[in-house]
């Protein structure tokens, strides 16, 4: 079929701190039968490793080309829609789509923005404030008995449903007159809000409550522009100078 995988460059599969260099290998293989490529792996416990390449199979040039992080934030520092994947519901309700849906937003989102699909640890998944940078979380609909998979599969899972769906896709231009805000500026004006509510007293370091925690909710489920966060940050930094002046 006549498909151009060039949009598919826009979307970065994150793999969390996975433990096994198997399923690195297995994701790496799952992303490039269904035409992605960029591959970034936060903290791996056992990584290069032999057991990666050889279940890579014919995807070493993924692999090859997979950057190692530090951390979550780093990985996704310059994407502008982040999706988390879940086998479970968490404490803090967040926008939870099944993985047709949040594959479908994607797809809408790739002329314009770059994408960044997270997948977690083996054992635990993702932690929930990992899951708190996210736009929303995706899950795969599973035996409610045993609804965790291996995570290569979740990987083959996620990928594929994009694929199938891209093919099927026109991709429109995106129509907004700003660039969607990037993680790391979201991040910097969460942070810049935390230091002036905690100056202004609005929020006791002490005792924080859930407060934070909302606020990402809100600015995350806004999806502001860079202009609109510049904006944000000029204001509180002027109310901060009004407050000392
Ligand atoms: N025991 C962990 C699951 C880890 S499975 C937990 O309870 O969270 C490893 C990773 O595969 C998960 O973090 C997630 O990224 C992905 N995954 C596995 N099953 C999934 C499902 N049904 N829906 C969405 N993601 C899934």
């Amino acid at each position: 079929m006549g498909m151009t995988v060039e949009p598919l460059s826009q979307i970065r599969i994150v793999l969390v701190e996975p433990n096994h260099p198997g399923n690195i290998g297995g994701a790496a293989r799952a992303m490039k039968t269904m035409g992605l490529a960029d591959l970034a792996i936060v903290n791996p416990l056992r990584y290069p490793d032999p057991q990666a390449e050889w279940r890579a199979a014919g995807a070493q040039d993924v692999l090859e080309s997979a950057r190692v992080y530090a951390s979550l934030d780093e990985a996704i520092a310059d994407r502008q829609w982040v999706v988390g994947t879940s086998a479970r519901v968490r404490r803090i309700p967040w926008p939870l789509e099944k993985a047709t849906t949040v594959a479908a937003g994607i797809i809408e989102r790739l002329p314009t923005h770059r994408v960044a699909v997270l997948f977690g640890r083996e054992a635990s998944g993702l932690a929930n404030d990992e899951l708190q940078k996210c736009h929303c979380h995706l899950v795969i609909p599973a035996n409610p008995d045993y609804s965790s998979l291996n995570l290569a599969m979740a990987v083959q899972v996620v990928c594929y449903e994009i694929y199938r769906q891209l093919e099927d896709s026109s991709l429109e231009p995106g129509q907004w007159d700003r660039a969607p805000a990037t993680a790391a500026q979201v991040e910097g004006l969460i942070g810049h809000f935390e230091s002036e509510l905690v100056a202004s007293g609005f929020l006791d370091p002490a005792n924080p409550g859930q407060t934070m925690t909302r606020l990402r909710r809100l600015l995350t489920r806004i999806t502001p522009d860079e202009t609109e966060v510049a904006m944000l940050r000029g204001i509180l930094k002027q109310l901060g100078a009004g407050r000392k002046g």
